[in-house]
């Protein structure tokens, strides 16, 4: 048995009492002789995280990143849980591969990783890939995530598969026309900088798209990454009137602006780009109204020579091990929701979502558990992180909340800095 003495339950003391993969008792607990005791006085118990959109880049770019080093990075960020996409090479579009990654993730043993499957064959945006097979063999959702279904008819009709097969389809939204060759927000800092801008068009006109096609075939879909204060008000307006769409953000659409690319510097080139602070501002609304069902970070990590300058830079961050500290400083700190509300976006809404279990702090609950000192205050560090993706424009931020302790399934996978092994 493992015995998490004294932790902070939403401002509640508790004891936890973990055997096997289960929490058995919340409360006063008495240790016994059998008990490894964890002293959590002075730490925040929350169930471990559960993010529906990363990138693990296994098979194929395992020099950006593999299952391991990424599986690592989600334990040290206090993750159990992680839906990797497919734009792997080869793309995750078959059954081998879904069936690869699980395997992998199962011989690492760190964070239960979930993969996300290909809309189409090769995320080529023709073919569609087979649903059925692909669901059989694990995969919790289906996505070409990387790059839009550009064409409108192979959306509907993938829709119409993925409603027959009670499978979440995952929209990058993202009008290739109009990026027009562009590497950042269209708007002050750009042309100050100068350099061509993406206009926020880019994505509302697929996020629209995509609303329009739920609507007719009233059906679920879910938009990746939303950046724009548009495709906010889209969302909440169609969700008002009914139709079956949800949404998710990452923490640099709440924490950072295309401020951060004034000077040029790569790491904040990301796709959708950095907008401006009204657009800030509005997710943040989108998160306290319910618009926004999940915080997920897109974590993708590059190697260095990928990030040098602004316009050949990938986009991308790496964001397993700074999302919790970003989103606890910008939301939660700064009093725009609740702790329960974050922890709400960072693990049941998703779960629900993308129909995986989840950790819950209460007897009979999944064992899945994090301890945070919300007290701790630090400068985000890429040389420390796990990840192989050093790739951050956090670097240097001045943050709150620091993962103490992760366990998967009632084990301990990282403590103090660092990872357990069985
Ligand atoms: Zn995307």
């Amino acid at each position: 048995m493992i015995l998490i003495k004294g932790a902070d339950l939403f401002g509640k003391t508790v004891d936890i009492a973990v055997e096997g993969d289960r929490i058995t008792k919340v409360g006063k607990i008495a240790p016994s002789s059998d008990a490894t005791v964890i002293d959590a006085h002075g730490l925040a118990v929350l169930p471990a995280f559960v993010d529906m959109h990363v990138h693990l880049r296994e098979p194929g770019q395992e020099y950006k990143e593999d299952i391991e080093s990424g599986s690592r990075a989600a334990v040290a960020g206090g993750f159990a849980s992680v839906c990797c996409m497919p734009n792997t090479k080869p793309v995750i579009d078959n059954k081998y591969i879904v069936k690869y990654v699980k395997t992998r993730a199962a011989e690492v043993g760190l964070a239960k990783v979930y993969p996300i499957a290909a809309v189409t064959v090769g995320e080529a945006g023709a073919q569609i890939a087979e649903f059925g097979k692909l669901k059989e063999a694990g995969a919790v959702a289906f996505s070409d995530d990387g790059r839009p279904v550009e064409n409108a008819q192979t959306m509907r009709v993938a829709l119409e598969y993925a409603k027959q097969f009670d499978a979440l389809l995952i929209s990058h939204c993202e009008d290739l026309s109009l990026v027009a060759g562009g590497v950042m927000n269209e708007g002050f800092v750009a042309s100050e900088a100068g350099y061509r801008g993406i206009t926020r068009a880019s994505e509302e006109v697929m996020v629209a798209r995509e609303i329009v096609l739920a609507d007719a075939l009233d059906t679920k879909v879910h938009i990746a990454h939303i950046s724009t204060e548009g495709s906010a008000r889209m969302i909440a307006d169609a969700k008002r009137a009914g139709i079956k769409v949800s949404c998710e953000t990452c923490p640099h659409y709440f924490a950072a602006t295309d401020e951060l690319l004034a000077d040029g510097d790569p790491m904040g080139k990301v796709n959708p780009p950095l907008r401006e602070e009204r657009d800030r501002q509005a997710i943040i609304r989108a998160i306290q109204d319910g618009t926004v069902d999940a915080i997920v970070t897109d974590h993708a990590p590059h190697a260095a020579h990928e990030k040098l300058s602004l316009s050949d830079a990938a986009n991308g961050i790496s964001g397993l091990e700074t999302s919790f500290a970003l989103a606890y400083t910008t939301l939660v700190k700064s009093g725009a929701i609740t702790l329960e509300k974050l922890s709400q976006l960072m693990t049941s809404s998703p779960a629900a979502l993308v129909g995986i279990p989840c950790g819950e702090i209460k007897e009979g609950g999944l064992a899945d558990i994090v301890l945070v000192d919300l007290n701790a205050k630090y400068e985000i560090d890429p040389s420390e992180f796990f990840s192989k993706g050093k790739n951050t424009p956090f670097k240097g931020r001045e943050v709150w909340g620091k993962v103490r302790m992760t366990m998967v399934d009632g084990d301990i996978k990282f403590k103090d800095g660092n990872i357990c092994k069985a």
